[in-house]
């Protein structure tokens, strides 16, 4: 069992012979919020920068290694490494009962301290192997680091499968759904409420929208062996011009969350159609981020579901395999912390389950 993490140290170079759980501790006392990763980015390079088998590169704060042996697959193991804003939980804790606390305990240092040990500690791994630490996975889509080194360096990106070391509770996760945002306007006409026959009411037009959402019945479509659950749902709605006024305009925000076999296109046409009987003046793509299918049907995933075992579920929420997946390598998500716990002020990891994923992931690069 590790002992208790030392005191905030953020000038000490990682040192990647600590067991997972005690340098996941590191990472976590190596504060990174979103906009904030330049020193534990330096810290990683320095630290992979003396390991004779990866070349690496850097672009901003983002850092990939990689091995260059000529395999004949090449799998890659990604993740972010900012954390949302610090709440009172750094530096890392370990409790008696080996859980550590702390940010990004969980989402994702774990997996960063993963990725780490398996780059110090397989030379000669039997797929070739890329490394990639990101930033700025936790704040807007544009400021991606993951999708800055795609659209910089897509080269550094090849490879055959991607695992993405997001929280899993240490199973598979496949895939992921789309999410698209769309504002459903309707129009009506003002007038004085006292004489509301004079006008015509865009909140009462909109109603027909608010019906239909209710009575909405979900798609629950096996894509690759995984059941998916689409979701289409109201998440806001604005009317209203003064509390004496017939309003003109009623705006409902629809979040249509889709499963992987329909693409960006077929998501649209299927909410333009879904209320195409509804008196809609104006109809707005807002937001839209495709779906990723679980790649599970790929000979590499296969091998690797094999090693860590266990049965892979979908993916309901969107994250970066979306960004393999529109480079057309299949990834997963695969780390030892809970999903539920990510992002909460008592964000913590069973330390014990850290050095299982990193063997798990050694048995599937060694075997
Ligand atoms: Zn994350």
């Amino acid at each position: 069992m590790p002992e208790t993490p030392p005191e905030n140290v953020p000038d000490t170079p990682l040192d990647l012979t600590l067991d997972a759980a005690r340098l996941t501790a590191r990472l976590v006392d190596f504060p990174s919020v979103s906009g904030q990763e330049k020193p534990l980015a330096d810290a990683i390079e320095a630290a992979l920068r003396t390991l004779p088998h990866l070349t690496v590169d850097r672009y901003g704060n983002n850092v990939v290694a990689r091995t260059n042996l000529g395999r004949a697959e090449r799998v890659i193991l990604a993740g972010h490494i900012d954390t949302v804003p610090i709440a009172d939980n750094v530096p890392s804790r370990l409790d008696e009962d080996g859980v550590l606390w702390g940010c990004g305990t969980c989402d994702m240092k774990s997996g960063i301290a993963v990725q780490l040990r398996i780059a110090a500690t397989v030379p000669a791994p039997n797929r070739d192997l890329t490394f990639v630490f990101y930033d700025n996975e936790e704040v807007a889509a544009h400021l991606n680091g993951l999708g800055h080194v795609a659209a910089a360096h897509p080269d550094w990106l090849a490879g055959d499968f991607a695992v993405l070391l997001e929280p899993t509770d240490g199973q598979v996760e496949g895939g992921c759904q789309g999410t698209l945002r769309v504002l459903l306007r309707t129009k009506g006409e003002r007038a004085h409420s006292a004489r509301a026959w004079m006008g015509s009411n865009a909140i009462h037009t909109a109603a027909p929208i608010l019906a239909k959402l209710a009575a909405y019945e979900p798609r629950k479509p096996v894509v690759d062996g995984l059941e998916y659950h689409e979701g289409l749902n109201a998440v806001r709605i604005e009317g209203g011009v003064a509390t004496n006024v017939i309003p003109d305009s009623c705006t409902v925000t629809v979040n249509f969350r889709y499963a992987p076999d329909r693409s960006e296109e077929e998501a649209v046409a299927f909410v333009r159609d879904y209320f195409a009987d509804c008196d809609i003046d104006e109809f707005i793509v807002d937001d839209h981020t495709g779906g990723a299918r679980p790649g599970l049907t790929h000979p590499a995933a296969k091998a690797f579901m094999a090693a860590v075992g266990g049965l892979a579920r979908p993916k309901f929420g969107w994250t970066d395999v979306s960004r393999f997946s529109a480079l057309g390598v299949p990834a997963v998500n695969y780390s030892p912390g809970d999903p539920l716990l990510a992002h909460k002020a008592d964000e913590r990891v069973r330390a014990s389950d850290i050095p299982i994923a990193e063997e798990r992931l050694r048995g599937w690069l060694t075997s």
